[in-house]
C-alpha cells in the first residue's frame, strides 16, 4: 500500500455509471487499484466499496493549474509540497449495487461525478447517483468528463452541453466540469485544482465522543494460521467525530445476534483498539475524516467478509440506540430515476417492504403503518442510529430496488 505523509482528512466519493472510469481515476490519482477482490477483477466491476488514499501536492514556484500533482518529485527531481491527503470512496456503478453506493455516501464529504464523453448523458446510474447525492445532502461536487481521448472536439463539446443541461436545477448545477482522460492521465492537474476548491476539509471537533461508521470488515489471517499467530478482526470505515486512539475501549452497535434459550437478541460488542492504520501507515490515533482500518481484539470470525459493515463504533456508552423498528418522516421524490423508464412514485403503503440505508447500514424493513409524510417500519436487521438520521428509502420496482425518497428518523 502507498504510504502517505499525512492522515487523510476528507472523504471523496467517486460516483457515476458503470465503466465511466471511476476505478481508473482512483488508480491514476492514488496508484492503487480499488477492484481488489478476485471476483471484481474477473468481472471488471467494483462490487464492494473500494478505498484508496492519495496525497495532492504542489510544485513550488509553478503557477496553477500546472503546479498540481500527485507525484513526490518532478521530472527534474525537485521535491513537491504536500497540500493534503484525501481518501477516495469508489462506489460501484452497476445498477444492482445501489445499496453499496448509498452506504458509501454516508461517509462522503464531497464527490466526483464521472461522466463518460463517449455516451449520451445521462446514463441510468449517472442520474441515480446524482439524485442520491442530492437527497443525502452532498453538495460539494466536481464533475469529471472522462474519456475525452476517445472523442473529437465537436463530440466533447456536444457532450459538455448535455452534461450542463442534465445538472441544471440539481445540487450539481454549479459544479465545475473538468474534461479529463483518467487512463491517459490528461488534465489531472485541473481536476486536483477543482477538488481543492470545491471539496474543502470540513471543520471537525476532536473533543466530541468518538464515532466511526464501519463500511467494511475483514479477517486478515491467512487460512491455516494457528491460534498463537492469529490477528484480531479488523474493521474499516471513517471516523466522523472525535478521535480513536490505540488502547481505547470500543463498542460496536448493533453488535451481534445472540441466541439464548430460543430467544434471539442483538447485543453490542465491546472490544479494544489494538492497532490503527490511516493513509497507508500504522498510527497512534485517527482523527476525523478519511478512511481508516482498526485492528481489534475481536474474534476474526466476527469480522470476516464484511460481517460488521454498517455498524457504528465509539466509546462505550455513548452510541445512539439500536433500533429494530422506528418511525420516520418521509419525503418522496417526484419520480423514479435510473430505470428503463422513469415513472411517478406512489405513496408508501402499509405492509410493503422497503430497503433502507441508514449511515453505512443497509437493511430491509416492512412498513407497519403508513400515513402521508410518515412511515413506521419494522426491520429485519436492526440499525444503530440517532434521531434526525437521514435514511435513503428504496422500493422494489420490477426486478430491483429503486431510490424513491429520503426519510428522517423521529
Ligand atoms: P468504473 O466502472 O467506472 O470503475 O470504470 P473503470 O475504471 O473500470 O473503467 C472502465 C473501462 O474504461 C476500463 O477498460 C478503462 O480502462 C477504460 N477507461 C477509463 N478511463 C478511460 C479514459 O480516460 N480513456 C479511455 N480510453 N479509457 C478509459
Ligand atoms: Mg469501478
Amino acid at each position: 500500500m502507498t504510504k502517505n505523509p499525512q492522515q487523510p482528512e476528507v472523504n471523496i466519493g467517486l460516483v457515476g455509471h458503470v465503466d465511466h472510469g471511476k476505478t481508473t481515476l482512483v488508480q491514476a490519482l492514488s496508484g492503487s487499484w480499488t477492484d481488489q477482490h478476485s471476483e471484481e477483477m474477473k468481472r471488471g466491476i467494483s462490487i464492494r466499496l473500494g478505498y484508496a488514499d492519495a496525497t495532492f501536492r504542489q510544485i513550488p514556484g509553478v503557477d496553477a493549474p500546472e503546479c498540481y500533482t500527485v507525484e513526490e518529485e518532478t521530472e527534474d527531481g525537485e521535491e513537491t509540497d504536500v497540500l493534503r491527503t484525501v481518501s477516495f470512496v469508489d462506489a460501484p456503478g452497476h445498477e444492482t449495487l445501489m445499496a453499496t453506493m448509498l452506504s458509501g455516501a454516508a461517509i462522503m464529504d464531497g464527490a466526483i461525478l464521472l461522466v463518460s464523453a463517449t455516451e449520451d448523458v445521462p446514463q441510468a446510474q449517472t442520474a441515480e447517483h446524482l439524485m442520491a447525492l442530492d437527497i443525502i445532502g452532498i453538495e460539494n461536487i466536481v464533475i469529471a468528463q472522462n474519456k475525452v481521448d476517445l472523442v473529437d472536439r465537436e463530440r466533447a463539446l456536444d457532450n459538455y452541453e448535455q452534461i450542463k443541461e442534465f445538472v441544471e436545477g440539481t445540487v450539481a448545477e454549479d459544479a465545475p466540469i473538468v474534461p479529463i482522460s483518467a487512463q491517459q492521465e490528461v488534465n489531472l492537474d485541473l481536476l486536483i485544482e477543482a477538488i481543492e476548491e470545491e471539496i474543502p476539509t470540513p471543520d471537525r471537533d476532536e473533543t466530541e465522543d468518538s464515532r466511526m461508521f464501519v463500511a467494511r470488515s475483514f479477517d486478515i489471517n491467512r487460512p491455516g494460521t494457528t491460534w498463537d499467530g492469529l490477528m484480531g478482526g479488523v474493521v474499516g470505515g471513517s471516523v466522523v467525530a472525535g478521535k480513536l486512539e490505540e488502547g481505547d475501549e470500543l463498542e460496536l452497535r448493533p453488535g451481534r445476534e445472540v441466541d439464548e434459550e430460543g430467544q434471539t437478541e442483538w447485543r453490542s460488542i465491546t472490544t479494544e483498539v489494538r492497532s490503527l492504520q490511516a493513509g497507508g501507515n500504522m498510527v497512534d490515533e485517527v482523527r476525523p475524516g478519511g478512511l481508516c482500518g482498526v485492528g481489534t481484539g475481536l474474534d476474526p470470525s466476527f469480522t470476516k467478509g464484511d460481517a460488521l459493515a454498517g455498524q457504528v463504533a465509539g466509546e462505550p456508552g455513548t452510541l445512539p440506540p439500536t433500533r429494530e423498528q422506528f418511525t420516520m418522516d418521509v419525503e418522496l421524490l417526484d419520480r423514479v430515476v435510473g430505470g428503463e423508464e422513469d415513472g411517478g412514485i406512489d405513496e408508501i403503503s402499509t405492509g410493503e417492504p422497503l430497503m433502507l440505508t441508514v449511515g453505512t447500514a443497509t437493511t430491509v424493513g416492512a412498513v407497519t403503518s403508513a400515513r402521508s409524510g410518515e412511515a413506521e417500519v419494522s426491520l429485519k436487521r436492526p440499525v444503530c442510529a440517532a434521531e434526525g438520521a437521514k435514511i435513503a428509502i428504496n422500493r422494489r420496482v420490477g426486478a430491483r430496488w429503486r431510490l424513491i425518497g429520503i426519510g428522517t428518523l423521529k
